[in-house]
């Protein structure tokens, strides 16, 4: 559909098969949204936590350097994922471009706004989650403002999911990190907790509330659950105990197929990842488009496009899902794989 877009993955245990998948879920995602992109996925297996800054920025220049013959502004364009980031994106910008020998913003999006990234990038995942999620509420026949909201994982997109839930007037009454989870029913301060993690790098010893683990936390009493983590989080094995009405997949592949099924069973409204997410990668296709005409959109410009193309892509899924009597996933998978396989039919392949 264009050329390939996606994260690059720095983490322990990334592999071909979960790269592959990934890649895939970007095809889907970009299809969706109706971007005129492909899906693309990198991996580097390190401990990206435990890098010196130094190390990373080595590791992230050889790593480019290795793959600058398959990556490029009308080719392949990366973008961060876990255990990459915003600087990570500046440091692959300033590879390729000074191999080029000329600056080239356009090879990657999710950079610092200084050199080329866009408005609105870092919280764009965040805020497609939290679109999604007004949505599914309301069709769940409650509104987000005022029910309850756990979310896991508290990075870049959990936390921006976080403080736009808890801005619209949501009580967040459960967070965690990899250390674990805090929870309090009556919600959590959240610019106190944003205070801690600054301070502490962690959820790690956060006082004023209880400590549940990971898999506790999923389970516990809310209107909307978001596992904005890693991937397998949600299996036969809690499905079953999950106790949230709306569950909108931040992370990519949260919950496994068997857990999708006795969810729609319980009726549980689950928003897939390809749509949950995707305002991260809309975001980027803003940024990328930003970088090719070198003129530059201001905040609300950004989200006042974003919100709309969201909407319009929860709406449709929504209508596909009523008219054949799908679940969301099933009917976002219908409309992404129809649309990819109408291009590939018109261009005679
Ligand atoms: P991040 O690295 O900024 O944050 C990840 C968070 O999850 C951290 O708080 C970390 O401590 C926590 N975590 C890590 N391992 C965990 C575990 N085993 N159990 C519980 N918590 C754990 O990453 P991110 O960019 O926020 O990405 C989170 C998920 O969202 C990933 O699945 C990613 O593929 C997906 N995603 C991200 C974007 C984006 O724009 N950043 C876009 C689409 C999808």
């Amino acid at each position: 559909m264009g050329p390939t877009k996606g994260g690059i993955r720095y983490a322990v245990d990334v592999d071909l098969g979960e790269t592959t998948a990934l890649a895939m879920w970007m095809t889907w995602k970009c299809s969706i949204m109706n971007l005129p992109f492909g899906g693309a996925k990198g991996g580097v297996r390190v401990d990206s936590p435990s890098l010196s800054r130094s190390e990373k920025q080595r590791i992230t220049r050889r790593y480019i350097s290795e793959i600058m013959d398959v990556i490029g502004p009308d080719r392949d364009i990366p973008a961060p994922d876990l255990g990459t980031s915003a600087e990570v994106m500046a440091w692959i910008m300033d590879t390729y471009s000074h191999q080029q020998g000329h600056s080239v913003p356009g090879i990657v999006t999710g950079k610092p706004i200084e050199v080329g990234g866009s408005h609105g990038r870092a919280e764009a995942t965040g805020r497609g989650v939290i679109t999604c999620a007004i949505e599914a509420c309301r069709r769940s026949a409650f509104e987000l403002a005022g029910s309850s909201v756990v979310v896991q994982g508290f990075g870049e997109v959990g936390a921006a999911a976080a403080r736009l839930a808890d801005g619209m007037g949501a009580r967040i009454v459960g967070l965690s990190d990899v250390s674990g989870g805090i929870f309090d029913p009556n919600g959590l301060e959240l610019s106190v907790v944003d205070q801690w993690v600054a301070e502490h790098g962690t959820l790690e010893g956060f006082p004023h509330c209880d400590r549940v683990s990971n898999a506790e936390l999923l389970e516990l009493p809310c209107d909307l659950l978001v596992p904005a983590a890693v991937q397998g989080q949600i299996d036969e094995h809690n499905a079953e105990k999950l106790q949230c009405r709306v569950l909108v997949e931040g992370a990519n592949g949260p919950t496994d197929l068997r857990a999708d099924e006795i969810l729609g069973q319980r009726g549980v409204v689950v928003v897939p990842d390809i749509l949950a997410n995707a305002g991260g990668v809309t975001c980027s296709y803003f940024e990328w488009v930003q970088n090719n005409q070198h003129f530059y959109w201001t905040e609300d410009e950004v989200n006042a496009r974003l919100e709309p193309i969201l909407r319009t892509a929860y709406a449709e899924v929504s209508a596909t899902g009523r008219a054949k009597k799908l679940d969301h996933r099933t009917a976002a998978f219908v409309i992404a794989v129809r649309e990819v396989g109408k291009a590939t039919v018109l261009r005679g392949i």
